[in-house]
């Protein structure tokens, strides 16, 4: 990545009159997923363009009051429109994942499309897709990506209170509120570019981590209490949340975010496990300190990724077949987990 793929994107932007651009994200997008799409989105409405957000799914409602959230279109929802909005673009931007399995049904669409792609990173492993690489797995966030993009384009007069606000809530996320290895000098003088540009840190954790429902925390607490089990001979922390559970707690996209940190902040406790029975397949949260990477477990035994200490996956088979076989998996790894 340098300063001159953002220049190239730039100019093949401006070999158009009027360039049709996409701005897509994983699906079930997180805060730096949103926030790294919409401060994008105002940043090329801000250099003349009219991009659209696409998000293959819904997202958590914690991150609606986002400036112009409102505009994201959800593929699942407007499936027609979003398959023509893309086989008519000219530039897909691909933002917080770098497999396009992680956007669903919609990566078939990006693959067929003539549309050429941009990939804006920090995941490990990227899969090589695209045509123009954004990427830096020592960045926190694709947040601090998008903004070192602007600054390579020598543009952060251009960043506002919206952008900064987009920004400073995925780098907040990313880095658990700048507490994680992935928060760098760097990412604090990003943030203090963001907070001197308009962003309200006190408002931003008020929406962010202030705004569940009574019955999102009082399933916190259940879950700790009665669903955590906790593996000493591994030094793992495991959750197992089942359907009826999800329905119990009347849970919505979002509510289970943050429960896998929990078991981290046990004494002694390397390897955090949250597996949690979704409509359509099993889906796991992987948590770790330490020499212990999770990534490489994730994409090992559960078709997925993400970074050294924080990863997903899933799995297409039951929720009790799925445990088990964490369980299997676990035991190659006593060793490293007790070293
Ligand atoms: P979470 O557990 O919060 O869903 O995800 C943790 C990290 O792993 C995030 O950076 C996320 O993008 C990545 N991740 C989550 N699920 C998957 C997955 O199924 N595949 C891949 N490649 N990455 C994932
Ligand atoms: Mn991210």
């Amino acid at each position: 990545m340098s300063a001159g793929t953002a220049q190239s994107i730039l100019s093949y932007l401006g070999s158009f009159t009027n360039p049709k651009i996409i701005i897509t994200t994983h699906h079930k997008p997180d805060a730096d997923a949103m926030g790294s799409s919409l401060g994008l989105y105002h940043f090329l409405k801000y250099l003349g363009f009219q991009p659209t957000v696409i998000s293959p799914t819904d997202f958590a409602h914690n991150l609606h009051w986002m400036p112009q959230a409102e505009l994201v279109i959800n593929y699942e929802e407007q499936t027609e429109k979003c398959k023509q909005l893309v086989s008519e673009a000219d530039l897909v931007f691909c933002l917080d994942f770098n497999d396009l399995s992680r956007i669903n049904d919609m990566g078939i669409d990006v693959k067929a499309s003539r549309a050429k792609t941009v990939l804006i990173d920090h995941h490990q492993y990227p899969s090589n897709f695209e045509d123009f690489t954004y990427w830096d797995d020592t960045a926190s966030s694709t947040c601090e990506l998008v903004y070192r993009l602007i600054q390579d384009l020598n543009q952060t007069h251009l960043v506002d209170a919206s952008i900064a606000t987009c920004l400073y809530t995925g780098i907040m996320a990313d880095t658990g509120s700048f507490k994680y290895s992935n928060c760098s000098g760097s990412t604090h003088r990003t943030i203090a570019d963001l907070i001197d540009k308009g962003a309200n840190h006190v408002e931003i954790n008020d929406r962010f981590y202030d705004n569940f429902s009574e019955q999102r925390v009082r399933f916190i607490g259940y879950a700790i209490s009665e669903k955590m089990e906790v593996l000493r001979a591994f030094n793992t922390v495991l959750i197992v949340i089942n359907k009826e559970e999800l329905e119990r707690f009347q849970l919505t996209t979002g509510d289970t975010e943050g429960l896998v940190n929990y078991g981290l902040s046990i004494k002694g406790i390397k390897f955090a496990v949250l597996i949690i029975d979704r409509t359509k397949m099993v889906k796991m949260s992987f948590r770790s300190k330490g020499n212990f990477g999770v990534n490489l477990f994730a994409k090992k035994y559960f078709n997925g990724g993400g970074h050294f200490y924080a990863a997903g996956g899933n799995s297409n088979d039951t929720l009790e077949h799925t445990v088990v076989k964490f369980k299997q998996e676990l035991v190659k790894y006593k060793d490293e987990l007790n070293a």
